[in-house]
């Protein structure tokens, strides 16, 4: 499965929103520094208003949405790559994930501390980048040194990664992230097997006061401004509503949104804009039994894309029955879309297309 890593300062609503997120008490919120010593890991439910539809009309027992992973990361602090605050702990949680939920503080509260004084998320920002690119500094040093020998030997791997580290070694002595370094397709790999922290993809997460949760506030305007900059993505949330409306069932959910001049729940927003984030799409099996959805990313062909639901389907693949998402609404369902010749039948060098409505036939 995919993850995300939620990290931020202290005190800016982390907890908080991983609590909303994961609907637990596991992650107790605390008005103090260090509260969640231990990252926390929790299942969320990617929300897809066509998996309910799909079932409804192929009258499927159950419903299984796909699911995103949120690790609520605490410990970053300024100094934490010198070890200040939980050390470096927090650095090996971080290499884990696939893509950063950067939590900003955007809400005033004399009551809730800030550890730096004021409120001012950009350079909240900044302080947590600039742990993130000492830290991948550090390792980096570390691991040029550790290459030496094998570059003596003229070890074909060494040298390409050498090459690629003394590029984002480049970058970051200017004081700037490894995600700005562009590498060539053939080096995809290597760089991402470098796992460097600043190589993450971000989603600025501007947690707001109860007030602003429809139209954010000056605050999170900037963050928006230091966004477009990076070419980084924002979402405006208040994690306080959302703890709250997690506590809520469905309708009593709906009616607080609308009380609040909200369309959909901020959490609703932020699974999507991860899931965005990291290129992912949705396809769906539908059967009496059940309706279901799964992860894969853009640009998965047929045989891998069966191999999310079981190995077995990706080795033995034969051919994938496919079809379209509003065609397998506008036809009435399976049989509709057969009857209509909109049921395709799919390869091996087929690229699964979001909302594309699968069976796949394999050889055991
Ligand atoms: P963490 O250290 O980043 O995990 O922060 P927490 O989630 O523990 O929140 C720290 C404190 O800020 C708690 O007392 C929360 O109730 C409070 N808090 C979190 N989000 C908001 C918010 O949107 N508005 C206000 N006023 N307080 C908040």
């Amino acid at each position: 499965g995919f993850k995300m890593g939620i990290v931020g300062l202290p005190n800016v609503g982390k907890s908080t929103l991983f609590n909303a997120l994961t609907r637990t008490a596991a992650a107790q919120a605390a008005n103090f520094p260090f509260c969640t010593i231990e990252p926390n890991v929790g299942e969320v439910a990617v929300p897809d208003a066509r998996l309910d539809k799909l079932a409804e009309i192929g009258k499927s027992k159950q419903v299984i949405p796909t699911r995103m992973t949120f690790v609520d990361i605490a410990g970053l602090v300024k100094g934490a790559s010198k070890g200040e605050g939980l050390g470096n702990q927090f650095l090996a949680n971080i290499r884990e994930v696939d893509a950063i939920a950067h939590v900003l503080r955007c809400f005033e509260d004399g009551d809730v501390t800030h550890v730096e004084g004021r409120v001012d998320p950009v350079a909240d920002a900044e302080v947590i980048e600039t742990e993130l690119m000492l830290a991948d500094l550090e390792s980096i040093e570390k691991r040029r040194a550790g290459l030496v020998r094998k570059l003596k030997g003229n070890d074909k791997e060494a040298v390409v990664q050498d090459r690629l580290l003394a590029q984002a070694q480049a970058v970051l002595e200017e004081g700037k992230p490894a995600r700005i370094v562009e590498v060539s397709d053939e080096d995809a790999k290597a760089w991402k097997n470098l796992q460097l922290l600043t190589t993450k993809p971000i989603l600025y997460v501007c947690n707001v006061d109860e007030g602003s949760a429809a139209e954010g506030n000056a605050h999170s305007a900037a963050v928006a401004a230091m966004a477009a900059e990076q070419g980084a993505a924002t979402v405006v949330i208040s994690a306080q509503i959302e703890e709250e409306i997690s506590q809520l069932d469905a309708d009593e959910a709906a009616m607080f949104l609308e009380e609040m001049g909200l369309e959909e729940a901020g959490l609703d927003r932020l699974i999507r804009a991860g899931y965005d984030l990291l290129h992912l799409q949705t396809y769906f099996t539908v059967g009496p039994k059940e309706a279901r959805a799964w992860t894969i990313r853009q640009g998965t062909l047929a045989p891998q894309a069966a191999g999310v639901i079981h190995g077995d389907f990706e080795k033995g693949f034969i051919r994938a029955e496919t079809i379209a998402y509003d065609d397998f609404v506008a036809l009435g369902g399976e049989q509709g879309a057969k009857d209509s010749g909109k049921m395709r039948s799919e390869g091996k060098g087929y690229l699964v297309k979001d909302g594309d409505v699968l069976h796949f036939l394999f050889n055991n």
